[in-house]
């Protein structure tokens, strides 16, 4: 019976001490299988933030912006708004009021305290 590396991340993995896997129930011969398939659940626990696995090779994600974007805040200014502003929370700044779940809102005033929401300008 033999394993190869590759064993550890595939959905066919027997994960069993008398049994490589399904296909080849006593492992194959060389460094590769041909009926390696990644498992999904591996893949996503090994792919690093920001990194995908295409075809078993980690590729780094795009990251797109539209291209008139252009950042108009600091990055603290950003932090600010991520930590405090109802869109990324769910509550409101000033008195901590929950604002409906699962509803689209546009505009982030505060129906409990009159908080305004001038983060749009
Ligand atoms: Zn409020």
């Amino acid at each position: 019976m033999k394993k190869i590396p590759q064993c550890d991340r595939c959905k066919f993995n027997a994960h069993s001490n008398y049994l490589v896997c399904a296909i080849h129930p006593s492992g194959v011969e060389g460094n590769r299988c041909p009926d390696f398939l990644l498992d999904p659940e591996v893949q996503e626990l090994l792919s690093p933030i920001g990194f995908t696995f295409i075809d078993e090779q980690l590729y780094r994600m795009p990251i797109i912006y539209p291209v008139d974007f252009e950042p108009t805040l600091e990055r603290s200014q950003q932090w600010e708004i991520l930590n405090t502003h109802p869109f990324f929370t769910g509550v409101c700044p000033n008195c901590g009021g929950s604002y409906p779940q699962n509803v689209k809102i546009i505009h982030y005033d505060c129906q409990s305290c009159g908080w305004m929401d001038d983060s749009l300008g």
